[in-house]
């Protein structure tokens, strides 16, 4: 969500006459777009801030902007420890980036802002392949550990005509897969739902289409009946579980049970049988008893994720779980993390290399980061897949023989 904001702060400041600095040092306008999701990246964030104090002393026409979900949250904060800062903005408010560095709008902006899902931005993508797509903003679920819906407001879809002409015109201009965005997708609502837009988009022949993020309990039937039917969706899903205890599931609002997320995990292996399932572990919630974090365990093991993002609990203040007793001690929560990592790099590598010997459409998307001799693209179902460099273009899909697994990525060759 981030990157994309980037993205859009980039186009608008583009469109204005902006052009993007190489280091730090030549720039006129330095932009942080910050994360408040935990504390480590608000500290990270902190620090470099400092940082630019210096710059600011050598160049006196610098200017600093904050924009994000930490200058949403913590504005009296910034403003204390960095007095040198000129701007600040919430991410409801990035449309106004422009007008804000150049001294056109107050040095301050956080209004909820809805207008947001109505404004086309200009946007400057990173990649010339795959495309982040904007259909909501913001969250109405208030999951108790989570930041982000004081941060980025209350929900709010973006009509389905904008959002098919944006896909058209990335199409027109060579794209060759798109990712929608939204912190719940499952329930984007405006003139159609969620799976109409899907079908809406699907119509626009765009060869790969993904989404992020599923909330567990809105995956319907009906989007899984829609994912295993229309054939630019990828065989992927994210679907965060969290923990595996139903008692922590309800401590953190989460709106499931275990058995219950079980369920659709099954639903959705019957009807699409390759699919690839992700998520998002936390481990050390306020309450977690060892049996709780023994249920997590039974979950990675019982489901068998394609992979998983895991972080200890990071209380974040104005939260409901910043509130709550019997807090588990750091190093308890590094040590259930670390098993957790462990058991998990097992799985991926195990579910790895059941693809040796298979045929897999990749998409190019450029050098491997590893060896620029390789090219480095993903399959449909979001694996990282290595091949050497035959002359393929950059955007062009290839079927691939697998014939190495790696624990986080695949080799083989153009087949
Ligand atoms: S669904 Fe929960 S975790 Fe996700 S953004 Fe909303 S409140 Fe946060």
């Amino acid at each position: 969500m981030n990157v994309h904001d980037s993205e859009k702060m980039l186009g608008i400041l583009g469109n204005n006459g902006y052009v993007a600095a190489g280091k730090p040092e030549d720039a006129d306008v330095i932009i942080f777009n910050t994360c408040a999701i935990r504390e480590k990246a608000e500290q990270k964030f902190f620090s470099q801030l400092g940082r630019t104090k210096q710059l600011k002393k050598k160049n006196h026409n610098l200017t600093i902007a904050v924009a994000g979900c930490v200058a949403q949250s913590e504005q009296e904060t910034v403003r204390k420890r960095a007095p040198h800062v000129d701007v600040m903005l919430g991410p409801q408010n990035i449309g106004r980036i422009s007008d804000m560095v150049s001294g056109q709008a107050s040095n301050g902006s956080f209004d909820e802002n809805h207008e947001l899902a109505y404004e086309e931005l200009f946007v400057t993508r990173s990649s010339r392949i795959k495309a982040w797509i904007s259909i909501m903003y913001g969250c109405n679920n208030f999951c108790s550990y989570c930041i982000v819906p004081y941060t980025r407001g209350r929900e709010v879809s973006r009509p389905s005509s904008s959002i098919v002409s944006e896909v058209l015109r990335l199409r027109g201009q060579g794209y060759r897969e798109i990712t929608l965005l939204g912190q719940n997708v499952n329930s984007y609502k405006s003139d159609c739902d969620f799976t109409e837009l899907l079908r809406l988009i699907d119509k626009t022949e765009i060869e790969r289409m993904r989404f992020v993020t599923s909330h567990p309990r809105d995956l319907s039937l009906e989007l899984i009946r829609t994912m295993q039917e229309l054939p630019s969706v990828c065989e992927h899903v994210h679907l965060p579980l969290q923990a595996g205890s139903d008692n922590i599931l309800r401590m953190m609002n989460r709106g499931y049970t275990y058995g219950e997320y079980q369920k659709k995990v099954d639903m959705l292996r019957e009807a699409v049988p390759d699919i690839a399932i992700t998520t998002d572990i936390i481990t050390g919630f306020p309450g977690e008893t060892r049996q709780d974090f023994e249920q997590t365990v039974y979950a990675l093991n019982g489901i068998e994720y394609d992979g998983i993002f895991a972080f200890k609990y990071s209380p974040r203040k104005g939260t409901t779980a910043f509130d709550m007793e019997n807090t588990v001690p750091d190093e308890e929560k590094s040590e259930r993390l670390n098993r957790v990592l462990q058991i998990q790099e097992e799985i991926t590598y195990k579910k790895n290399r059941k693809l040796e010997g298979t045929t897999q459409e990749v998409l190019i998307e450029g050098s491997s980061d590893t060896d620029t001799a390789l090219l480095s693209g993903r399959t449909r179902t979001n694996k990282i897949v290595t091949l050497p460099d035959s002359g393929d273009e950059i955007g062009s899909f290839v079927s691939v023989l697998i014939s190495k697994a790696r624990r986080h990525s695949l080799s083989g060759e153009k087949c």
